[in-house]
Order: structure tokens, then sequence, then C-alpha cells
């Protein structure tokens, strides 16, 4: 902590509220406040501060009631900040970490979930495929049953009309027969 900035000031339950025993007044003109230093290396010192409590706002009035440490006691009150200070920097990259942690896994998680609606898509898609396979297998039977059942109708027809066929050459050929018969009966019939 440089001089020029306002120190980090706790209030204590006996050292505390606004000095109202003197006449000191901050830069706004206000009664100062009772304060203790609790940063850097005059921590444990009392002063009198500026009243206001919105840091942005505070004017750079201290007025220390405290004398100034000794060196060895500054010294020792500035390591122990510096060791607070890696404390808290190692506390923070801990929470960034757990945070990134918590964000990668509720990523993983949306990933997830994202894969299971689609699974159940698919899901619906295939039965509904399956359903579509099982149709057309039954409308194929059905229509070979068909293709079957007039294939043989047409060839039991066909069969029928051969024979008709072979009935009428034979009747064809009988009369002729007869006819030849007759006409050698004639011929015979006259010599
Ligand atoms: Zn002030």
């Amino acid at each position: 902590m440089s001089a020029s900035e306002v120190p980090e000031g706790i209030e204590l339950s006996d050292w505390r509220g606004l000095d109202c025993k003197s006449s000191l007044r901050c830069r706004h003109g206000r009664p100062s406040r009772c304060l203790l230093c609790w940063d850097g290396a005059n921590t444990g010192r009392r002063y009198l501060g500026c009243p206001l409590k919105n840091k942005s706002r505070m004017c750079r009035f201290v007025k220390w009631v405290d004398d100034e440490w000794p060196p060895k006691s500054q010294e020792v009150a500035a390591t122990l900040w510096d060791v607070v200070a890696q404390f808290k920097k190692k506390a923070d990259d801990a929470q960034t970490d757990l945070l990134g942690a918590i964000q990668l896994r509720n990523e993983v998680m949306e990933d997830k979930e994202a894969l299971l609606e689609e699974e159940e898509d698919w899901a619906i898609e295939k039965a509904a495929l399956v359903q579509e396979k099982a149709r057309i297998r039954r409308e194929l039977s059905m229509r070979t049953r068909f293709a079957r059942a007039s294939c043989s109708t047409l060839a039991s027809r066909i069969n029928s009309q051969e024979l008709d066929k072979k009935v009428l050459v034979g009747v064809i050929l009988c009369l002729l027969g007869l006819l030849v018969a007759m006409m050698l009966s004639v011929v015979l019939k006259n010599k």
C-alpha cells in the first residue's frame, strides 16, 4: 500500500463511529470516523478517516492515532498479507477450476440429453419402418398368392382349351376317316 492510498479500514467494538471529541474534519468537511488499518505494513494501527462508507466516494483524509510500528513489525505484517493474498489467489484459481468443471459437466449432460432425444426419435422412426416393412411383406405375400391363383386358373383354362382342340381334331379326323370310308365303299360298289 503506497502512502497516497486510503488504508483498508475496519471498525472495532471499542474503536468505531464518528469522532466527535476532536474538531478534525475530513476533506468533505465531515467529522472523521474511527478506523483500524487492516491492510499492509500498517495493519492494526488506529486512524481517523473519511466517514463515508462508499469507498469510491471516500476522500483521502488519514490522521494516524497510533505511532508507526517498528520496521520489523511492519515487515511481518506485510509478509502475512502476502501469504493471505497467495491463499486468496489459490482459492480463486480453485473456484475457477471448479466452475470450469461444473460448466464442462453441464455441457456433457446437455450433449447426453440431446443424444438421448435423438435416440428416441430414431427408435420411433425404426418402429415406423418395421411396421411399413411388415405391411409391404403382407401385401407382397397377398399379391403372390393372387398371382399364383390367377396363374393356376389361367393354366387350367389353357389346358381345357387344348383338350377341346384335341377333341376337335379327333372329331375332324374321325369325320375325315368316315368320309374316306364312304368314298372307298362307293368306289368299290361301282367296280
Ligand atoms: Zn471525506
